[in-house]
């Protein structure tokens, strides 16, 4: 047990990589420069930072990026990660392009669920918010995750200002359908890209209006107040609807979380720059107990919230290089 502002921080959201297959409008720059191999961490000390957070409380895992499966080995690591001991539950956060042949395996190694970014089901609009991505190729991965039994499946759209904001109600209905959680998320501002996010966020209650325009009214349905998105559900729909509202509604009193870069940083807030270097000590020849000390004192600074209300930008990284 651990605390910050009464807060129980035990989900690590780790960051396998910040290279990516995509180049997603939203998330970082077209000519994106990815982080050389060595400045990253590797497998043996990703699980020594794993076996460590758990001595400080984390209990969650989350693999994100960058894309997680574009990692060597990552079925692997997968497996080395489930048996941590202290580790409950490992879940993923991808584009979904590599998991139709990596859903099965990766269940196998210990992969519970999984969160997939779909943004919209139109192929060629799909394309160019992504700069690369084959909508059929994703959604043969979201099929071959429920096949394999990564539950819940959950869907993330990032919502874009003339982007795919009419397309928002096409993605609502796939919960009459399916038993899938859709998620709408207002652009977060980071790095170099942020006026472009600033100028691009669709409000949550803006979204909310249009798929209830459409489709009738959201019915609000059991929350546990730590998920971000508050969750409703379609008139007989089967699965739900949720809005992430960092920017006009922010969670952080609910805040459980920290993040873990690629490079080896403990990320305390999303949307600050506060971290705390893991990777230097860790190669300096640091002992379990400093870098426990380390993570420790990670949660005892991380912030009370983002100041986003008071036009205060995270400026040192865009959210691939974070881990989001
Ligand atoms: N590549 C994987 C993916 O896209 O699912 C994992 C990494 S991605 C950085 C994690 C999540 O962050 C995705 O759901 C993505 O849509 C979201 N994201 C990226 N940039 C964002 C931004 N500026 N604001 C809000 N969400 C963002
Ligand atoms: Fe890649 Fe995910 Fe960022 Fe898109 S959101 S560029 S898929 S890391």
């Amino acid at each position: 047990m651990n605390a910050s502002y009464g807060r129980n921080i035990h989900y690590l959201r780790i960051s396998l990589t910040d290279r990516c297959n995509f180049r997603c409008v939203y998330c970082m720059p077209a000519d994106m420069v990815f982080t050389p191999q060595p400045y990253l961490l590797a497998d043996d000390e990703l699980l020594r930072l794993v076996r460590i957070a758990t001595m400080v409380g984390f209990d969650r895992v989350r693999l994100t990026g960058g894309e997680p499966t574009v990692r060597p080995n990552l079925v692997r690591l997968v497996a080395g990660i489930a048996q941590v001991p202290g580790i409950r539950e490992i879940a993923m956060t991808t584009n979904a392009m590599r998991l139709e042949k990596l859903a099965e395996p990766l269940a196998e190694a210990g992969l519970k669920r999984v969160n997939i970014s779909i943004d919209t089901l139109d192929a060629e609009r799909f394309y160019k918010m992504t700069r690369f991505g084959k909508i059929e190729q994703v959604w043969r991965g979201i099929l071959a995750a429920e096949r394999a039994g990564l539950n819940p499946i959950k869907l993330n759209a990032v919502v874009v200002r003339g982007y795919n904001e009419n397309d928002i109600v096409d993605l609502a209905r796939l919960t009459l359908e399916h038993d899938w959680d859709m998620r709408f998320i207002e652009v977060m501002p980071l790095g170099s890209i942020a006026d472009f996010q600033m100028d691009s966020v669709v409000p949550a209650a803006e979204m909310k209006l249009r798929i209830e325009s459409a489709l009738g009214a959201l019915t609000p349905v059991d929350w546990d107040g730590h998920n971000p998105a508050r969750p409703y559900r379609l008139r007989g729909g089967r699965g739900t609807i949720g809005f992430i509202s960092s920017v006009t509604e922010p969670f952080c009193a609910g805040c459980d979380r920290m993040r873990l870069s690629a490079d080896g940083r403990l990320r305390l807030c999303l949307l600050r720059d506060n971290e705390i270097d893991l990777l230097t000590p860790l190669r300096a020849g640091a002992s379990d107990e400093d870098l426990r000390e380390l993570m420790a004192r990670g949660i005892i600074e991380k912030p009370w919230g983002h100041g986003l209300a008071q036009h205060v930008i995270a400026g040192s990284r865009v959210m691939s290089q974070i881990g989001g």
